[in-house]
């Protein structure tokens, strides 16, 4: 029996993609030969990465202004890439500090350049985002944050992203656990990247969306592989792209328009509803976050009693769920539900909290 897949990433993918992955897999667009086996130069692989491309801005509704790659080396390799392409030596970026990726993110920017960290929520292990900003004596080259964070199940509201986009004439959000979870205003943002594992395909593609006019200012010399110019003139093929995860991500491109962005997005908050009241409303399930910052796609909660943490697991693991132990970091629990989880999932998993709770009264 297919199980239900909590994971945090790699995650679900919808059944339709994982039928057309089998279906390239023995015979790619009628070449007569597996998409394992072309040459990224095929004109059939060009079409996907073109198109993959245009999709993302389509869905995203960006103009020309922006471009869009397929790169390599995770979102991991754009928390160096983006201050190597961004930030002078005696430049200083801003940076939010709402958990372990945003943390990663501003160490790395600390080689290139000037670092200040306008907020942090690191003191109550980023249980909240914060809302006090410092953005010390100069106005920041640009500002960094994580607009969901994975680990932590927070998740910064449009609301609050409007706000401190006047703060800087540069926002760049790390989006890798929310790409295309919600129908918002993505113009707000000068780049956009996320490794694809979590809602828009499988590992080995990182989907970096740049404003074209942010780049070009830093003085020093940029490696051919990780300069952005560079990887636009080669429409995202300077090297060998990674073909198979470039293709996955187009399928799921076309399964997230077929749905609709907006669609998606209200699915997305009723499953969070759901599964928020039912922790709401248990005596040995808690919610470990502040309710505004609450992410609609990990949702993260202890117990009360920690020693029935590993209960918990089995219960819910018997019934087809995996993947809902929390981080080490933060222990208890999280449900990851990207934009491939049907309600159905969720109702699963509710129903076993809710059995697993009766067999505690
Ligand atoms: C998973 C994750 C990363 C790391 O992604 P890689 O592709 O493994 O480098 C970075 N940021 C966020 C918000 C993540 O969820």
């Amino acid at each position: 029996m297919k199980k239900i897949n909590f994971y945090s990433g790699p995650s679900i993918l919808p059944q339709e993609i994982l039928d057309g992955c089998k279906a390239a897999i023995d015979d790619f667009a009628g070449m007569g030969l597996s998409i394992l086996e072309i040459s990224h130069r095929a004109k059939p692989f060009v079409d996907v990465m073109d198109g993959a491309r245009a999709l993302v801005k389509e869905l995203m509704g960006l103009g020309d202004d922006y471009e869009v790659l397929y790169l390599q080396g995770g979102a991991s390799t754009q928390f160096y890439m983006i201050p190597y392409n961004l930030l002078d030596t005696n430049d200083t970026a801003g940076y939010i500090d709402t958990g372990t990726w945003a943390h990663g993110a501003l160490n790395e920017a600390k080689l290139f350049g000037n670092v200040h960290v306008i907020a942090t929520s690191q003191l109550t292990n980023y249980d909240h985002i914060p809302k006090q900003w410092d953005m010390g004596d100069r106005r920041p080259h640009y500002i960094h944050i994580t607009t969901n964070n994975t680990i932590y199940g927070t998740q910064w509201t449009n609301h609050d992203i409007k706000i401190l986009r006047e703060e800087t004439d540069i926002l760049i959000g790390d989006m890798s656990s929310e790409i295309f979870s919600r129908d918002f205003d993505y113009s707000l943002f000068d780049v956009i990247y996320a490794g694809a594992q979590k809602n828009m395909g499988v590992a080995g593609a990182t989907v970096v969306i740049i404003k074209k006019s942010i780049l070009g200012k830093v003085h020093r010399e940029i490696p051919k592989m990780i300069d952005y110019r560079v990887q636009i003139e080669n429409g995202s093929m300077k090297n060998t792209p990674s073909v198979f995860a470039v293709y996955v991500s187009y399928l799921t491109l076309q399964w997230i328009k077929k749905q609709g962005l907006q669609n998606m997005y209200s699915a997305n908050i009723i499953r969070a509803q759901k599964l928020y009241e039912a922790i709401d409303g248990s005596k040995i399930f808690v919610g470990n976050v502040a309710k505004g910052d609450r992410s609609m796609m990990n949702v993260c909660f202890t117990m009360k009693d920690k020693n029935l943490d590993p209960q918990f697991s089995a219960f819910a693991k018997e019934r087809g769920i995996v993947g809902i132990e929390g981080h080490r970091s933060v222990g208890g629990f999280r449900a990851s539900m990207y934009n491939a989880m049907p309600e159905s999932g969720v109702d699963v998993l509710i129903q076993a909290m809710k059995d697993f709770e009766a067999t505690k009264n």
